[in-house]
């Protein structure tokens, strides 16, 4: 698999943004981003300068679009404008069902932003009446992320609708405005394509971020590969239940899986060192903290056997210091156990 960083929520003079999308490919390239989202409001006239930004930056630009609407801001990837004015706060599954049509996904935008009189809109009021609808969380925005407020509560929506048993992927969004210097760092969703190349294909990134194929992370990527007897799975994949319980009979009285997890430094030349220093990680699940193991750069990978009866679903945490503070540093989307 390669892991792809990605910038998903930018925005360009189309709508707010104040750089170009020329001038922000090039901002993203020296990021080591291989590609961008453009997320402009409420249009996609943006995309007329798309090609350009790709033949001087080599950085790939996936078409998309912020409903910006009175009742919350929706990110669509990957489908063409679609309306949404006629929709109502009740109505949101009909404008959903739009874009899915047209071939891309929605994902929730800074679900717990202040909403009115701070930013209009920018608060989740749309009636969800069916999660399966929602391809994806914006569970980190801005930059930063893992120390803003906002982002404690969609992290927390995130896992609580896992544990219902949907599956709904988790990304993380600058809401890119400007180059301009600015202190700190935006987080990376890397995107887990087959082939490299496949970061210049709109469906190609469409179809891994709805299959939950996502990293989130403010700079060291997170490798997670299972293995039940001889099948290896990753982030994003299913394990069938059955398999694993193949594999014990076979093994007798062995552990039913095991789980090898690796950190690899930053997409970032140079965003690695003492000002992010993974020094945890930690294996959640639908019940709870499953162990916690130590992490240091000197190490090659960590590996950890465990039982899988009751879970549902899995990820791993990285934490450890950041900018001087301690706390996430990145999670990966789940691997899923389902009984067929
Ligand atoms: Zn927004
Ligand atoms: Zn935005």
């Amino acid at each position: 698999m390669n892991w792809v960083p990605f910038e998903l929520h930018t925005h360009t003079p189309h709508s707010d943004g104040r750089h170009s999308l020329l001038e922000m490919c090039r901002e993203a390239k020296k990021l080591g981003l291989g590609g961008i989202a453009l997320t402009d409001h409420n249009t996609v006239s943006g995309l007329a300068e798309a090609k350009a930004a790709l033949e001087e930056t080599g950085v790939a630009v996936i078409p998309g679009m912020e409903w910006t609407t009175f009742y919350g801001h929706m990110l669509t990837l990957g489908a063409p404008y679609c309306e949404w004015r006629d929709l109502g706060p009740r109505d949101i599954h009909k404008g959903i069902g739009r874009v899915h049509e047209a071939g891309g996904i929605v994902g929730i935008a800074h679900p717990y932003s202040l909403g009115s009189p701070i930013c209009t809109g920018c608060h989740w009021e749309y009636e969800i009446k069916d999660w399966n609808d929602i391809d994806y969380i914006e569970v980190w925005h801005e930059m930063m992320p893992p120390y803003k407020n906002h982002n404690v509560p969609a992290l927390q929506q995130w896992t609580a609708l896992l544990n219902e048993g949907y599956r709904i992927a988790a990304t993380a969004g600058r809401d890119w405005h400007h180059s301009d210097h600015v202190e700190g760092w935006s987080a990376f969703t890397y995107v887990g394509l087959a082939d490299e190349k496949d970061r210049f294909s709109a469906e190609s990134v469409v179809k891994a971020i709805q299959s939950g194929r996502c990293i989130v992370s403010m700079g060291p990527l997170l490798h997670v590969e299972a293995s039940v007897g001889a099948a290896s799975y990753g982030i994003g994949d299913d394990i069938d239940a059955a398999d694993v319980g193949e594999s014990r009979e076979g093994k007798d009285g062995e552990t039913s899986m095991s789980l090898r997890i690796h950190v690899e430094p930053s997409a970032e030349p140079g965003r690695f060192g003492d000002e992010v220093q993974v020094t945890k990680l930690i294996i959640e699940s639908n019940v709870g903290e499953l162990a916690v193991l130590p992490w240091t750069d000197q190490q090659s990978a960590a590996e950890h056997h465990l039982q899988t009866e009751g879970l549902r679903w899995l990820r791993v945490k990285a934490m450890g210091v950041l900018y001087g503070g301690f706390t996430t540093i990145a999670f990966t989307n789940p691997i899923y156990f389902v009984s067929r």
